[in-house]
């Protein structure tokens, strides 16, 4: 039993049920919406996310993992709301999304400074509330381990040995990213049955995913919907493949939907990833697996065991 943050207040890990390990409610370039919030609809916005998470509750999701973090428009305020409207868990990160480059702020500070950030949203609440993270958040993209995004990954690894909480990457798996993230996390002393390394699934290459796995790690096949990367039938196929070896109780499978996201002009996403929802995964991509010899206890195991397991460390 591990007590868990979730913006709603404390959950016992035994209490997650059916999770969604990676779900925005909202992503928003923050510097575009400080400067030009005219932009912005919250009200919109609100009952979109309102929806989605709706949706996926009566399809029996009891819990949400909502990696929102710095440079994504974190707003905690906002994901307490649409926790009390639905009665949905959703347990939110601490963390920084960049691919690249962190602000002049944390570039003129050492690695400890932002680790002690990160752990103060754990310990003490986020943005001025008593809302707590309940996991971490860091990322590495195409542009590689910068010495921005190493900075992060090894502030991220320190709050987690100060406090416990699990950490979910962003990986890039076209450079294999994934490997090296878990080199830094382990060579600060994580243990990786606590990382789970992210977008794993956007690659179809079982050679390089059997070496993440190889490591200890959870990962994520969690951006069903999303075909620019990877069709759904080859997601498909690596996850039928990976049960059949044995590696269920390694494996997320989720969506990283943005109920809304501004990174694209409006209706434009939906245009590109027409099955792009919270509740693809439920509706129609669990069918296909069981139909094709992924067993129901491979499904109980990577919905709702892995998540308990992720935030036990056991
Ligand atoms: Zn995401």
């Amino acid at each position: 039993m591990t007590i868990i943050h979730s913006v709603t207040g404390n959950v016992d890990s035994s209490e997650l049920g059916l999770t969604l390990i990676h779900e925005h409610m909202r992503v928003r370039s923050e510097s575009v919406f400080a400067q030009f919030p005219h932009l912005y609809d919250e009200e919109k916005e609100f009952a979109r996310a309102v929806q989605q998470v709706n949706k996926v509750k009566q399809l029996g999701v009891k819990t949400i993992c909502d990696p929102t973090v710095m440079e994504l428009g974190r707003d905690i305020s906002f994901i307490e709301r649409v926790a009390r409207e639905t009665g949905v868990q959703i347990i939110a990160a601490t963390g920084i999304y960049t691919y690249h480059y962190i602000p002049p702020h944390f570039q003129n500070r050492d690695v400890d400074y932002m680790a002690d950030l990160f752990v103060r949203d754990i310990e003490v609440g986020i943005q001025n509330t008593s809302i707590k993270a309940g996991f971490l958040k860091c990322a590495a993209d195409a542009q590689g381990i910068t010495p921005d995004v190493e900075k992060v990954i090894r502030a991220a690894a320190r709050a987690h040995n100060q406090t416990g909480v699990p950490i979910m990457t962003h990986s890039y798996p076209g450079s294999r990213n994934g490997l090296k993230q878990l080199d830094i996390l382990l060579e600060e002393g994580v243990n990786p049955e606590r990382i789970l390394i992210g977008h794993t699934g956007d690659t179809d290459n079982l050679e390089y995913i059997l070496k993440v796995l190889d490591r200890g790690a959870f990962i994520g096949m969690d951006r069903y919907g999303l075909t620019s990367e990877c069709s759904t039938e080859n997601r498909n196929t690596t996850v039928i493949e990976l049960a059949k070896q044995g590696y269920a109780n390694r494996l997320f499978l989720s969506q990283d939907h943005c109920c809304t996201i501004d990174w694209f002009p409006e209706g434009a996403a939906e245009q590109m990833y027409p099955k792009w929802s919270m509740s693809f995964v439920l509706e129609e991509v669990i069918p296909e697996l069981l139909r094709n010899g992924v067993t129901e206890e491979q499904i109980q195991m990577m919905m709702v065991e892995n998540a308990r397991r992720w935030f036990e460390g056991k």
